[in-house]
């Protein structure tokens, strides 16, 4: 449990989760400052809300630390290398997140966690598995870094949830030394936001934590085996079991796939069968390769709390992905074009192009420190022809010019928020009936849109115009 009252607390960053983070806070009698080292309109806005409700903000310096703060609590984009953070390791103050005020502030019935993290795939896998519960008849939430914030929702008491689905990033992992979920899974570990954590050793540390102090189960991906180390690594509770999905045929823990139906060999009722039919994967929206991983994941977790399979079925069948993620825009002339804006990294780019046939592919933005050409290697026979734009377009050049020679490549040397149009215009050209437009960038979106969400829009809407040229 947690005790702020009375203590100087201070909150890194002025945004969603922080703003939550101090008003929770405050409520509970700590007294409390907000830290940000922006000063524009927006913060100064944000900044009169909350002393307006007796909150104490410092703009324009993020790193020197409030006098008499004896914790601090950090917002997820701040690097551990961040100055303040030293002076606070200086001060003997803990840093802490989101995540782990709101596991300390749980009341003693509170509802257990089921966790999951991963490179891609989080909100996916954690709304698929919210979805389950639901069909369960449990009182549930998809949340973390998803949805409401997450110590709003614990303090909305023990008695508001029987079980939460809880998506948690690596940054949330890495503030949240206390957290014990019932049950967690790590989808799968590739490179990303290494800038952040500094190495991939760093990272995947931070991912595992996910898994420390399990009570029930730690699922991991039996194609990704830096997932199964790190539940070898984890010191878990006694009876804890070790859980595996597979696309392939399940082992005797393992949920997989037998004759197009979700199969679970890990948590088996009746003890005449070896196995329990979960769903069909035809049950799942869309049923690509990735996405029936992220359905066995949630299904693993599901079981794990003891969810029958009529509701894993139920909850699978009612669940739609969010926009943006593989989403079917339009059928133009016989050619099907494809959203999957969401695909900011080579990983996700890979799963969605795996998923179609015969595609041209869209990609381009800023790549982050990314290298193409694994991805470029294991796609070149599906590649149609590529149009690209961003950035960082150069890097995805070189990879297709080394590894798929044959494919057209159309670089549209553009940056500007209008080259989408263009793109997609390109794109109809090199395609032939049967197709799939596909944009997957396997880059962020910030060098030409606000974020991926616009750019996502920025391609339907060019699909929609075409399509009503050809009507
Ligand atoms: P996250 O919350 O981890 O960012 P999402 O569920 O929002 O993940 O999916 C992000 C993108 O990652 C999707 O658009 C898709 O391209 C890709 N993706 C989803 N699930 C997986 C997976 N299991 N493996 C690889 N890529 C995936």
């Amino acid at each position: 449990s947690l005790s702020v009252e009375g203590k100087h607390v201070t909150v890194a960053g002025l945004g969603v989760s922080g703003i939550s983070a101090a008003r929770a806070l405050a409520g509970l009698g700590a007294s409390v400052t907000v830290v940000d080292g922006g000063s524009g309109e927006l913060h100064k806005e944000r900044a009169a809300a909350l002393e307006a409700d007796g909150i104490s903000v410092r703009l324009g310096d993020a790193e020197s630390l409030p006098d008499a703060t004896s914790l601090v609590v950090t917002s997820p984009g701040w690097k551990p290398s961040s100055p303040l953070f030293a002076a606070a390791a200086e001060a003997g103050v803990d840093v802490v997140g989101d995540v782990e005020i709101a596991w300390l502030l749980r009341g003693p019935d509170a509802a257990p966690w089921l966790a999951i993290t991963g490179t891609n795939g989080k909100t996916t896998t954690t709304q698929m598995l919210a979805s389950i519960l639901r069909a369960a008849g449990l009182k549930t939430a998809a949340v973390g870094n998803i949805g409401t914030p997450i110590i709003d929702v614990v303090l909305e008491g023990d008695d508001a949830y029987d079980v939460l689905a809880v998506e948690l990033s690596s940054y949330q992992l890495h503030w949240a030394p206390s957290l014990r979920a019932h049950s967690a899974a790590v989808l799968n570990l590739a490179p990303d936001h290494l800038d952040w954590h500094g190495s991939m050793e760093a990272y995947a540390a931070d991912k595992g934590r996910i898994y420390e102090g399990n009570q029930v189960a730690c699922v991991y991906n039996v194609a990704d085996k830096a997932t199964e180390d790190l539940v070898v690594e984890a010191d878990v509770e006694e009876g804890c079991r070790a859980i595996g999905f597979t696309l392939g045929t399940p082992g005797p823990s393992e949920l997989g796939i037998v004759e197009g139906l979700l199969v679970d060999r890990a948590f088996v009722e009746n003890r005449q069968k070896n196995a329990q039919e979960l769903a069909e994967v035809a049950d799942i929206n869309p049923p690509a390769p990735h996405n029936i991983a992220n359905a066995l994941a949630a299904a693993a977790l599901a079981r794990a709390y003891g969810v029958q399979p009529t509701a894993v079925r139920e909850g699978l069948r009612a669940f739609r992905p969010d926009a943006h993620r593989i989403s079917h825009v339009e059928d133009v002339e016989g050619v099907a074009y494809v959203d999957d804006s969401k695909a900011t990294n080579t990983h996700a780019a890979e799963a969605s192009l795996a998923a179609y046939e015969s595609i041209v592919w869209i990609a381009g933005g800023l790549a982050k420190g990314a290298t193409f050409d694994e991805l470029v290697q294991k796609s070149a026979k599906r590649l149609r022809g590529a149009v690209l734009i961003g950035a960082d377009r150069a890097l995805i050049a070189e990879a297709l010019a080394r590894h798929a020679p044959d494919v057209p490549v159309v670089d549209l040397e553009r940056t500007d928020t209008g080259a989408m149009s263009a793109a997609v215009r390109e794109a109809a050209r090199l395609a032939q009936p049967g197709d799939t437009v596909l944009m997957a960038p396997a880059c962020a979106s910030m060098d030409m849109f606000v974020n991926y969400n616009k750019r996502g829009e920025a391609f339907a809407d060019a699909v929609r115009a075409l399509a009503a040229e050809t009507a």
